[in-house]
């Protein structure tokens, strides 16, 4: 049986792995970390993914904690004038439920399950030396390295990359109110000029709790993440911006405490899209995935839902190849099939960034549609299920024909709903 190695265990890579696995294949995975390392490291992510990387994972059998609340079936989306007065407030409802699993108590227990299963795991970080070694040895070498140093081997494809440095400074904690148990779905805040912050349900090692992500422009008067340089300090922090500029998520967080000492993470991501495939010392060649590859900031959360895609292509495209060479037609064409699909969260992230970069705005024809979903239930859930699949935003969000469209037949069936709902009640009046 052809022989896979994969560098990085994280939601890519071990997606992956377990796939090759359960076919027949021989794969080894590389970890920098045992479980019992990750288990106790920092927080790494809000990690909420939805619908369809959900599902994925229960095709695989690792979706561990299925329908364990709390669970992602709403998100509640609140825009801001520039002086921080509400101006626009929707709820979306997922058509699929979605669920943040932490980082650390997902990929520790995956690891070990995938020990379980027979996979093979070797403890340690990969450099460029030993990469060339494990290429040597294996039919395909696949690098899931997220961003660890290891992926710097794949050069930046500028053509693909709009920003040179990251657009936000980001601070994020995991907070646990008991006397406020963790909502069954995403809030979501933007505040022009600031940044953003979203709240994601997320299940921990410690119980349900809500991951903060808050998302800074650099410089700007929410850009306080450098202050924080312990947990108590985080909280604080996290408290006070509540305070200052999202002041209707205080409630429910006022006796909130840390879910672990280490559940905080500061930091910024710059965005980046990479080559697929990097040439090592020797002349052997190997491919990425993931964050590797495609890296987003997290402002809407796509980065590991992208990974699960990327491992759902790269499995597929593995067993479509039989027993042909894993070449480089072949990786480029790997890479071809996965940018079809990540393309969108790309776009829309970038999208939203741009709407509260400095110096611009949403456009006439998004703030119309926005405005809209307050009114139109249907548009407030096409736009919030478009986190789960980003590629239906191509049909009614970027472009203003489209959208002009598409809110005019949205109106039109709302009205007749509101209609046919007068007209029955009007007949059970009768009656
Ligand atoms: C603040 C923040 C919030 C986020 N929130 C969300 C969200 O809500 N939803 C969402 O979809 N995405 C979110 N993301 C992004 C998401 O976490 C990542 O995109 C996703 O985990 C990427 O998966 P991956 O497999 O590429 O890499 P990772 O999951 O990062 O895994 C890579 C693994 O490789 C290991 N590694 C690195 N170098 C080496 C080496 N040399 N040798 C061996 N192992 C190595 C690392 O330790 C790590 O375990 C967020 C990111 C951030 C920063």
């Amino acid at each position: 049986m052809r022989s896979i190695a994969i560098i990085g265990t994280g939601q890519g890579g071990l997606q992956l792995a377990f796939g090759l696995l359960s076919d027949g294949y021989e794969v080894t995975v590389y970890s920098d970390r045992t479980p019992e390392q990750i288990a106790a490291g920092r927080l790494p992510s809000s990690n909420g993914l939805f619908g369809r990387a959900v599902a994925r994972e229960r095709a695989l059998d690792i979706c561990f904690w299925d329908g364990e609340p709390p669970l992602i079936e709403q998100t509640d989306a609140k825009l801001t004038d520039p002086e921080g007065h509400l101006a626009v407030e929707f709820t979306g409802r997922f058509a699929q439920y979605g669920q943040s699993v932490d980082q650390r108590l997902k990929f520790s227990t995956w690891l070990e399950a995938f020990a379980g299963r027979g996979g093979k795991i070797v403890y340690g970080a990969v450099d460029l030396a030993g990469l060339d070694e494990i290429a040597a040895v294996n039919d395909l070498t696949i690098v899931a390295a997220g961003k660890g140093e290891i992926a710097k081997i794949f050069s930046v494809d500028q053509t693909r990359t709009p920003y040179q440095r990251p657009q936000r400074s980001i601070g994020m904690i995991s907070l646990i109110n008991t006397e406020h148990p963790a909502p069954d779905g995403v809030s979501y805040n933007i505040r022009p000029g600031i940044g953003e912050a979203f709240g994601i349900p997320m299940l921990t090692a410690a119980g349900p709790a809500v991951t903060w992500v808050m998302e800074a422009l650099p410089g700007g008067p929410m850009d306080r993440w450098s202050q924080a340089t312990t947990a108590e300090e985080m909280l604080e922090l996290t408290k006070r911006t509540f305070a200052d500029f999202f002041p209707w998520e205080m409630a429910r967080y006022t006796e909130a405490h840390i879910s672990d000492p280490n559940g905080w993470l500061c930091g910024a991501v710059p965005p980046l899209v990479r080559e697929p495939i990097a040439l090592l010392p020797s002349g052997r060649k190997v491919v990425g995935m993931a964050d590797v590859l495609v890296l987003n900031d997290p402002c809407c959360g796509q980065g590991a839902n992208n990974a699960s895609t990327h491992a759902e292509v790269m499995h597929r495209l593995i067993l479509d190849r039989g027993s042909q060479p894993f070449d480089e037609t072949w990786m480029q064409a790997t890479f071809d099939r996965f940018w079809d699909q990540a393309q969108h969260p790309t776009k829309f992230t970038n999208t939203m960034l741009a709407f509260n970069n400095p110096g611009s705005a949403p456009p006439e024809h998004a703030m119309e549609l926005l405005t809209t979903a307050t009114q139109v239930p249907e548009v407030a859930h096409r736009f919030v299920n478009a986190f789960n699949d980003p590629s239906d935003l191509e049909n009614f969000f970027y472009d203003p024909e489209l959208t002009t469209r598409y809110l005019a037949e949205a109106r039109a069936r709302h009205e007749l709903r509101l209609r046919g709902r007068a007209d029955l009640s009007s007949v059970g009046g009768k009656g």
